[in-house]
């Protein structure tokens, strides 16, 4: 078989369930994975043999697409904020949305003039510790540690901060069942679950069918339940200058706005995300001067 074939072979099986040009971007990720080919050496090759190895691994990345798997998941990794990423079912895929919210944060942090001494950061529900690795990436001198209740997603995280050469203290908890964190912070972050069960019915069968539920969903009659918890814990363990950052429900932000608000927390600024929707939030405890 050549690999104009193979590529004939994977398209067709495909148009039915995903758009050309998607189709076309899985073909040029898989090749660049599987055979080390760039798109361009795609087009100029069209005649080069393709082995029976490479043909079944091939085939079976195209039952999982037929699947509706993600192709994050089939290849087990991604890019985050231009690093790479290992996933797996136990945590999220990265999103484009939670990049926005780490470029938010540090164009915030570079801002904040006098940093002395330690500056300390918390994720909470870290997942693949893509936010809390990015911020230890791009801050060296910060001191990150972050959360999450899932073992299997931590074990993803530690990996991920290994590959990216930072240190991140990782600890395991269920923040719902936290009273006490173990220190103060400059900065705490979530991208909690938030999205209502009533919004299934909106959602793409490739996030349904592999994404983990305890990552993505809270219940239609309690959606801020994370955010509770949350600034809650916050409260106690900001430093007086400390900021909170959320990513957010869309739907949701005015309602979290009052919440924060009624919980004392000042200056609060809602962003949207590059479609236009209310994606993050910030405050902090103080009134600056
Ligand atoms: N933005 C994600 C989605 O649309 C949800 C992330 C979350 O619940 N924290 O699937």
């Amino acid at each position: 078989m050549t690999l104009k074939e193979l590529k004939a072979h994977f398209t067709n099986s495909l148009s039915d369930l995903y758009p050309s040009e998607e189709i076309q971007s899985f073909f040029t990720i898989l090749s660049e994975n599987y055979l080390q080919l760039s798109r361009i050496e795609i087009a100029l090759n069209p005649a080069k043999e393709i082995s029976l190895e490479t043909k079944t691994i091939f085939q079976k990345a195209l039952l999982q697409l037929l699947n509706n798997e993600p192709i994050q998941y089939i290849l087990g990794e991604t890019e985050f904020y231009g690093l790479p990423f290992k996933v797996n079912k136990h945590t999220l895929i990265p999103r484009p949305e939670t990049e926005e919210l780490v470029e938010w944060i540090l164009s915030e942090v570079k801002n904040i003039q006098g940093i002395e001494g330690e500056f300390n950061i918390l994720d909470i529900g870290t997942g693949s510790g893509c936010i809390a690795i990015s911020l230890a990436k791009n801050l060296p001198t910060s001191i990150v540690s972050a959360i999450d209740f899932s073992k299997e997603a931590l074990k993803v995280a530690c990996q991920n901060a290994n590959d990216n050469q930072v240190e991140v203290h990782f600890f395991q908890a269920d923040i719902l069942k936290t009273a006490q964190l173990p220190k103060q912070y400059d900065l705490i972050v979530s991208n909690p679950p938030y999205v209502r069960e009533m919004e299934k019915k909106m959602m793409q069968q490739n996030v349904l069918k592999y994404e983990p539920d305890s990552a993505l969903f809270v219940s239609d009659a309690d959606p801020l339940l994370f955010y509770r918890v949350i600034s809650q814990l916050a409260k106690k363990h900001l430093k007086p200058n400390g900021n909170l950052f959320f990513e957010i429900n869309e739907y949701l932000s005015e309602e979290l706005r009052v919440f924060l608000k009624e919980e004392g927390f000042q200056n609060i600024e809602v962003k949207k995300d590059i479609f236009r929707k209310n994606r993050m939030i910030k405050c902090n405890l103080h009134e600056r001067p």
